[in-house]
Formats: structure tokens, C-alpha cells, sequence
């Protein structure tokens, strides 16, 4: 559990409720976990989240606030948003054990961040599109939203429970240790968050340059096409292919421009 504290990250996103913000911390603690990035928070440090904190004071202290998203997100190797709601844009959702089975074995290697959103408003779009995976707890669809730490609580113990069946039985870990190597190999392979971002970045420059692309008309376009790579689950190989044919576009469009 302590390699894997290290390689966890739980990041809240503008939280409003700093008494949130410290429950947010007691359950990662008693959960093993260590790394908390709050992004804007609206009230930190604050006298609520130490009091709701109850003992978990160091999580507080060595928390990161950062101003936006993506700056929480750098250098994580994949990212699992989490929502209440089905949004238009990603049909495709993991339940809270099978996104801890997917995050373990890469956490092994890798920065894995799991991201929460507003306490009224959930994860922006924009935000979601910066995940790879999103995670739906089931809950009554009539009343769906849980409470930011409960959420919380929910993907924190589901990590422990994993982790420490991991380790505990001994069988059971030769099997896993057998299916992390052959996994690995792959993992290895896959190009990772940051690596990604960069290509979208890239990707919305060029496609808005040749005129593809007019962000203010379409906004969903590239929020479409962000989530149909993340699906693709590309290689790097197979992502500087695709950063070879922007930049080849890039150059054929500014020797059309001079000509
Ligand atoms: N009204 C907001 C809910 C915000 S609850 C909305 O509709 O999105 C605050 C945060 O807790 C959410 O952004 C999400 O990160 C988490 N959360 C709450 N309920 C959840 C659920 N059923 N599944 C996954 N995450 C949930």
C-alpha cells in the first residue's frame, strides 16, 4: 500500500465546502492514501477542513493547490474522472472496482490520478475531456449524487481493498504478479496522459488552422475527438504517427500560405 500511496492521486476540483475538503482527507488516510491536489479551492486553509480532517492534519498540510486542472493532472499516466451524471459526450463508464482493477497494475509504474468535481455542479465538460476513463458509482437514479467524501470514501476503499488482497494472499499475489508482467509489456507501449494533452493541443492548432475547426461554432467537436483517442488506447508508436501527420499538414499549410 505504500508504493501505491506514493503513486495515487486524488485531486478535488473547486471545491466550495472546506469541511469537505478535510472529511476528503480523512478517508484517504484511513484508506492508506496520502496525495491530495486541490484545484481552486474556494476556502483553504480553513478552520472546517481541520475539523473535519480529525487526525488526518498531514494529508492537509502536504496538500497541493494548483490553479487549474491540467496542472494537477502533469505527469499522471492515466486519469479517471468521476461523475454522477452520463454526459452526451462519453458513453462508456467503469464501476468503481473495475477502474481500481485497471488503475492498480499501471500504478505500479505510474502516477494515477482520480479526479472529483464541484459539490453543486460536478466536473466541467472540459474537465472531463482531460480524463481518460470516467467512473459512475451506482446509486438511486432518482436521487444519483453522492457527497463529495462519500464519492470519495467509495474509490478510496475500493483501492485498499484491491491493494491489500494483492498482498496478503500469497497465491493470489503469484497470479497477479503474473498478469502485471504480461500486462506490462503492453502498458509500457501506451502513451501516457501527458503525452496525449500534448497531441490534443497540437491537434486543435493545426485542425483550427486549415479551417477545420472553429471552436466558438462547434465546441463538442474536438471534446468528440478527445474522447474517441482516449478510447483508442494508442501506443506511442502510434501517437507519433499521428503527431507526424499534424506536423505534415502544418508544413504543407504554411508552403500553400507562401506561395
Ligand atoms: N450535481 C453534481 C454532483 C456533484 S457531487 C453533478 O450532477 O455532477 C460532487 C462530486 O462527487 C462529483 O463531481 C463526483 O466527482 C462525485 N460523485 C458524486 N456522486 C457520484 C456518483 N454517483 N458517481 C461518481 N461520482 C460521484
Amino acid at each position: 500500500m505504500n508504493k501505491l500511496a506514493e503513486q495515487i492521486r486524488i485531486v478535488l476540483v473547486n471545491t466550495s465546502h472546506p469541511g469537505n475538503i478535510g472529511a476528503c482527507a480523512r478517508v484517504m488516510k484511513n484508506m492508506g492514501l496520502r496525495n491530495l491536489y486541490l484545484v481552486a479551492p474556494e476556502q483553504f486553509p480553513n478552520v472546517q477542513a481541520s475539523a473535519m480532517a480529525s487526525g488526518a492534519d498531514d494529508i492537509l498540510a502536504n496538500a497541493v493547490v494548483v490553479g487549474d486542472l491540467a496542472t494537477a493532472l502533469e505527469g499522471c499516466f492515466r486519469v479517471f474522472a468521476t461523475s454522477a451524471r452520463k454526459r452526451r459526450i462519453r458513453d462508456q463508464f467503469l464501476l468503481p472496482p473495475d477502474a481500481v482493477q485497471i488503475a492498480l497494475p499501471l500504478a505500479e509504474q505510474h502516477k494515477i490520478a482520480f479526479v472529483f468535481g464541484r459539490e453543486r455542479t460536478g466536473l466541467e465538460n472540459q474537465e472531463l475531456a482531460q480524463c481518460e476513463y470516467q467512473i459512475l458509482i451506482p446509486t438511486n437514479p432518482q436521487f444519483p449524487s453522492l457527497n463529495l467524501a462519500s464519492a470519495v470514501q467509495i474509490l478510496c476503499y475500493e483501492l485498499y481493498m484491491q491493494a491489500f488482497q494483492h498482498r496478503s494472499n500469497h497465491s493470489q499475489n503469484i497470479i497477479q504478479q503474473k498478469k502485471t508482467s504480461s500486462r506490462q509489456s503492453i502498458h509500457d507501449e501506451l502513451s501516457g496522459h501527458d503525452a496525449l494533452e500534448y497531441y490534443f493541443q497540437h491537434l486543435e492548432k493545426t485542425l483550427s488552422k486549415i479551417g477545420f475547426l472553429n471552436l466558438k461554432q462547434s465546441p463538442q467537436i474536438i471534446l468528440k475527438l478527445r474522447h474517441l483517442y482516449q478510447r483508442a488506447q494508442l501506443s506511442q508508436n502510434e501517437l507519433n504517427i499521428l503527431q507526424g501527420i499534424l506536423t505534415a499538414t502544418d508544413k504543407i499549410y504554411t508552403q500553400n500560405k507562401k506561395s
